[in-house]
């Protein structure tokens, strides 16, 4: 006789209130459970889609310990938060995804680079600087790149040191100095693990970059790669959740060298923009999927419907205010094309504002529709009397 599990409504939190607990909340919606969020920003763009809303630190431990107890379960969606409260909390019963122990190695970059190490996952050489006058003292380990320890995110806290008159423009703060790879392509992975360690992959995205303005063009999956490289891929990834073991979904971030290694630049335990285009382009979207980890339902299937592409939508250049949406009625009269406007009232020059997805059977396709997206569309602060959807 087989033996259905009633659905009871679990209570599960996310720290953190930003585009990607947005989006995992739009996926909870499917499922018996009962949303908890914590921000300190009352406005942001997870504030009105979850039951319950708490304003609150995310990175102090009254706070998130106050939020948590009580709860079944917690997610995150930034590494910022404070994991010894997490670490009481996990000692309590709530399940905690990913575990404060694998969060704790991730948050640093000293730790992550040191754990790949420990493990013989590959990444590049590296040495740890506590201070710019230590950094000062490596001009043979050039070129290289700098990188914060702690607290850095989309490139802000990485320095690019090609040469010892860039030596100032490092951190003078514990970091991790890194050998700079002859980059041929960046690819993101998302692997999803559920607590019996069972887990599901995703096929894995080419992140394109302008190499001019070094900004992400947009990204496509599945990745345009020999199928050697592609099983390395997922070898490497398959390694490295097995040694973080923790439940969760984590996307990992790699570099193919000139010489076709493969090398780890670093793991985000959480959901991630490399994986937005799984919502229309997959069976089960990346967030689909972290509800299945965390309520305890089978994992769902990765595999993508139709190959997918991703154009972020940031706040344009000189542009500070409230955010209007320059061309988005052009882009919405597209075939296969989905846009993803984050909700965040506010724009500023760089912030990810939303993203839009493109379906196509055609790679060639793809690009071209990325290209004619990023062309049409501009998130600008408004000027008197311009509308919200232009
Ligand atoms: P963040 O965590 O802020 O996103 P990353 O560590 O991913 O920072 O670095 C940002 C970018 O800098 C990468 O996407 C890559 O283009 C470049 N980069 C990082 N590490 C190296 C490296 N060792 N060699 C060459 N380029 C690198």
């Amino acid at each position: 006789m087989i033996y259905f599990a009633p659905m009871t409504t679990k209570k599960i939190g996310i720290l953190g209130g930003g585009q990607l607990g947005r989006m995992l909340l739009q996926a909870a919606a499917n499922y018996p459970v009962d949303t908890f969020v914590m921000e300190n920003d009352l406005a942001c763009p997870a504030a009105h889609l979850c039951h319950h809303f708490t304003k609150g630190d995310i990175t102090n431990f009254n706070d998130v310990y106050n939020f948590g107890k009580g709860l079944d379960a917690i997610t995150i969606e930034i590494e910022n938060v404070n994991e010894d409260a997490l670490e009481i909390l996990q000692q309590e019963g709530v399940k905690i995804y990913p575990t404060p122990a694998a969060l704790k190695i991730i948050k640093n970059k000293m730790l992550q680079k040191q754990f790949y190490k420990d493990h013989q996952i590959p990444t590049s050489d590296f040495i740890i600087t506590q201070s710019v006058a230590e950094l000062n003292q490596h001009t043979a380990y050039l070129p290289a790149v700098h990188k914060l320890a702690m607290g850095g995110y989309d490139g802000r806290g990485v320095q690019v040191i090609k040469t010892a008159s860039d030596l100032d423009k490092g951190f003078d703060a514990p970091s991790v100095l890194e050998k700079l790879v002859p980059i041929k392509k960046e690819i993101s992975v998302i692997i999803a693990v559920n607590d019996k360690g069972v887990h599901a992959m995703y096929p894995a995205v080419d992140m394109v970059f302008d190499q001019r303005l070094n900004l992400l063009e947009y990204q496509l999956s599945p990745a345009d790669l020999p199928e050697k490289l592609l099983w390395k891929i997922e070898a490497i990834a398959t390694k490295l959740v097995k040694h973080l073991n923790s439940a969760g979904i984590f996307a990992v971030e790699l570099f193919i060298d000139k010489e076709d290694n493969v090398l780890v630049n670093e793991t985000a335990p959480r959901v991630h923009n490399s994986g937005h285009h799984t919502i229309e382009g997959n069976y089960s979207s990346q967030f689909d999927m972290l509800w299945r980890v965390m309520l305890g339902y089978p994992l769902g299937c990765a595999e993508a419907i139709l190959p997918a592409a991703i154009v972020n939508l940031l706040g344009a250049e000189g542009h500070t205010g409230e955010a209007c949406y320059e061309g988005l009625s052009e882009i919405l009269k597209l075939d296969n094309v989905f846009v993803h406007i984050y909700g965040k009232k506010q724009t500023k020059p760089g912030r990810k504002m939303g993203h839009v997805t493109i379906l196509s059977k055609e790679k060639q396709e793809l690009i071209h529709q990325a290209n004619r997206i990023k062309n049409t569309v501009k998130v600008v602060a408004v000027v008197e009397s311009a509308v919200n959807i232009g």
